[in-house]
């Protein structure tokens, strides 16, 4: 039987990068799509030599050309982070609408499944605690994140339309804080940015007072989560993340006793529109799926930590504040 032919869109990045060596591992031949603006050929390096692999060089934003069947198709490709989001706010709102719409165009064209990475940004700076998925959020379209916020907003309407409207098979996951191997040192985030400062030997940031929460999943559970809900019939959104909510402070304090270093924590502003507290409900996951998370954070961390250890001094050296 003929391998099931996959593409994965964003799959030099952290997540995408992951997705890859899922499918990979499950026998499909992989098509990996990505512009390297933000992602890293180094995340896949280690799968080009494999005759189911093949890279892409393009913009999912433009026109999508695929040579070929496509059984599925997932939709990874976005700025994902507030720093990057900021930096580059035009292409963000691009490649969620323009880039979201041509790969259910591609989709519809190829009679391919296809699952759409929405975020818990949907939710924007929550009132209902945790996050279910009949909550619709509190987003300012105006402010800072407004620019991910609404692309990613837009993309689920635009998917949902595609699946109503032209019967397209659609998938929607909506990924809480996410982290593991791979993330980029430089991405802003609150992981690397602390684990890199506490390989510097420089404080670790802490924005506002840090009472503001995150629920951090690892990478291994967030895939697997993903896998099945794309292997699953269910059209709407559904929340993958694990709920085991922190407060930023508190994290920062874990992060200093996994490093074993001496940084204490210092304090700036809080970025405008920082929602104060995020803890994804994964009542449906369970139910639909059977999924819940399996690695808790002390483990995850450790896996992690080694990566970013392993990394080179020039590559440690490269960091971005928000403050800078
Ligand atoms: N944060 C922080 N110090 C940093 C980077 C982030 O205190 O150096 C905080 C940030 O204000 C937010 C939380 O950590 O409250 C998570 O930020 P991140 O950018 O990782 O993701 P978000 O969940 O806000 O999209």
């Amino acid at each position: 039987m003929q391998n099931k032919r996959i593409l994965i869109t964003g799959a030099a990045g952290f997540l995408g990068s992951h997705l890859c060596d899922r499918f990979i591992k499950e026998g499909y031949n992989v098509i990996a799509m990505d512009n390297l603006i933000t992602g890293d050929l180094k995340n896949i390096e280690h799968l080009f030599g494999l005759k189911q692999f093949e890279f892409l060089h393009h913009d999912v934003s433009k026109f999508i050309h695929v040579p070929g069947k496509l059984d599925y198709i997932l939709n990874f490709a976005s700025p994902a982070s507030p720093i990057d989001y900021l930096k580059i706010p035009i292409q963000t709102l691009k490649v969620g609408s323009l880039g979201t719409h041509n790969c259910l165009g591609l989709a519809l064209e190829k009679n391919a499944r296809i699952l759409v990475a929405s975020t818990s940004e949907v939710y924007g700076d929550p009132t209902v605690h945790p996050q279910t998925e009949a909550y619709w959020g509190n987003v300012n379209p105006v402010g800072p994140r407004g620019v991910y916020d609404e692309a990613k907003r837009f993309q689920e309407a635009i998917t949902m339309a595609y699946h109503t409207y032209h019967q397209v098979e659609t998938r929607i996951v909506r990924i809480f804080n996410t982290y593991g191997p791979r993330m980029r040192l430089n991405d802003g985030r609150v992981l690397p940015a602390f684990i890199g400062q506490a390989l510097r030997g420089e404080d670790l940031t802490v924005f506002g007072d840090g009472s503001q929460t995150r629920s951090f999943c690892y990478v291994d559970d967030l895939i697997e989560g993903i896998y099945r809900l794309l292997m699953s019939d269910y059209v709407y959104p559904v929340n993958i993340g694990n709920p085991d909510e922190i407060t930023i402070k508190q994290f920062g304090e874990e992060i200093i006793k996994l490093t074993e270093t001496n940084q204490k924590m210092v304090y700036k502003d809080l970025p405008q529109d920082d929602p104060k507290q995020r803890q994804p409900d994964i009542t449906l996951a369970k139910k639909l799926l059977g999924w819940e998370p399996k690695v808790n954070r002390a483990e995850g961390l450790k896996i992690t930590y080694e990566y970013f250890k392993s990394l080179s001094p020039e590559e440690l050296r490269k960091t971005a504040h928000r403050f800078e």
